[in-house]
């Protein structure tokens, strides 16, 4: 979401730029690297519920596909803009590519907001959205996943509008679905569980013993709380999380020093990851603005909530005991504020290495999709485990071996990979 003074697509470029400068890559392939090969934006109406009609914006939007059909996720959101859409979109083909998936990069959204809106509405969105993209994506073009706000049912309404005007079984054309109807196990867990696979991995590699640490989480939708699900199996200690309040239109943040009770918040959290401010108070939380998340004297950050939120005005808040900071959320560090971070030795995990978990579990899913056989949940997380620690183990021995911070090692091994797809296929 585009705040004055940010635009994520910039960032993007920008962050894309000095990586290119490194590889030391051609005009060609930066000019066609920096932008999104194809957009759409359309108008999706809507019959609303009061019988009034209501016209939405929607975009899909296909950075890249020299390795593979485009893979992203649908977001609904308020304040969704074209250029949030846009650097998505970049950062998906970053994203897949990283994690040597043979996928490329694709975002899209829907200006709206689902907690305003009736299911059949939502279920008209979807299915309007489809009709305007149709023709563009499916399981060897571009295939959508859930992203904020959206979830397996909205997947469902979609792929079974795909079927209806293509005329056929096409469970490949998008992943996340519920696993009743096609969804892999464990895609649920995935992005949150291989956020802490990475975080295992980098503390054994910094000598820390993850029981001894503990953690800050922003946010407390999907990833938030399977990341804390994990961490906690694995003996650390959540001591806060954070998330939006539809009511008071605005963002909490709950802290408890002898750490959180994840079951028990899970039990008074809506589906939109809004944690009732009034029960948390019973059960002694702490009460915080969302902004205070990243101040208390923990060992590891974990934003995963929305894009902008480490940035130069807060990052000075952080305590010098934050050792790790891994992005859960896409874009929540800004390149000013990671600056800081790594100057004050703090390690970050940028977010399309950390939070690639999700769509290498759409990847498995598009797999059992598209052949009708599906796995074990001990398959598919085992999978997903193994190809996450190599991929977080690429970067992390590039960027010891050549002395450079996590995320330039990560874009370098990303952006070689899709500039070496574009010109093996001889597009530059
Ligand atoms: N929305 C998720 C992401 O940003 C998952 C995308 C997907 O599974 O295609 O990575």
């Amino acid at each position: 979401m585009t705040k004055e003074g940010y635009n994520p697509f910039k960032m993007a470029q920008k962050q894309f730029d000095r990586i290119a400068d490194m590889l030391e890559l051609d005009v060609p392939e930066r000019e066609l690297l920096r932008n999104p090969l194809r957009e759409y934006h359309f108008l999706i109406p809507v019959k609303m519920d009061d019988g009034s009609t209501r016209i939405f914006k929607g975009f899909r939007i296909q950075h890249n596909d020299a390795r593979g059909p485009c893979k992203g996720g649908i977001r609904f959101h308020p304040q969704e803009t074209e250029d949030t859409v846009r650097a998505l979109s970049m950062w998906m083909t970053w994203k897949c590519a990283v994690a040597d998936i043979p996928l490329g990069g694709g975002k899209g959204g829907i200006i709206c907001d689902p907690h305003d809106l009736s299911e059949r509405e939502q279920e008209l969105l979807c299915r309007g959205w489809v009709r305007q993209i149709a023709r563009d994506i499916g399981p060897v073009r571009d295939v959508p996943a859930p992203d904020v706000m959206t979830s397996g049912k909205h997947m469902l309404w979609m792929m079974d509008e795909f079927q209806a005007i293509h005329g056929g079984q096409y469970p490949g054309v998008i992943t996340g679905k519920p696993v009743e109807l096609g969804g892999s196990l464990g895609r649920t867990e995935a992005t949150g569980y291989a956020v802490i696979y990475q975080l295992r991995e980098a503390l054994k590699e910094m000598d820390i013993d993850i029981t001894k640490t503990k953690a800050a989480i922003e946010g407390f939708g999907n990833v938030a709380q399977y990341a804390a699900e994990l961490y906690i199996e694995y003996g650390g200690m959540v001591v806060v999380v954070s998330c939006w309040d539809q009511k008071d239109g605005k963002a909490y943040a709950y802290y408890k020093e002898e750490g959180i009770d994840l079951e028990a918040l899970r039990k008074i959290t809506d589906r939109f990851g809004t944690i009732d401010k009034n029960k948390a108070a019973k059960m002694g939380y702490e009460r915080m603005d969302g902004k205070e998340w990243l101040t208390k004297k923990v060992d590891v950050l974990i934003p995963a909530a929305l894009e902008n939120s480490i940035t130069k005005d807060n990052v000075d808040k952080i305590q010098s005991s934050v050792k790790i900071v891994v992005c859960g959320a896409n874009g929540p560090v800004t390149p000013d504020a990671e600056n800081t971070l790594v100057e004050n030795k703090v390690i970050v995990i940028p977010d399309f290495l950390a939070n690639a978990g999700g769509v290498v579990c759409s990847y498995f899913e598009q797999v059992q999709s598209n052949q009708n056989y599906y796995w074990t949940k001990e398959e598919v997380l085992g999978k997903l485990d193994n190809k996450i620690t190599d991929a977080f183990y690429k970067v992390w021995e590039l960027a010891q071996k050549k002395k450079l911070r996590v995320s330039d090692a990560g874009y370098m091994i990303a952006i070689q990979r899709v500039a070496e797809a574009c010109k093996m296929r001889g597009w530059v």
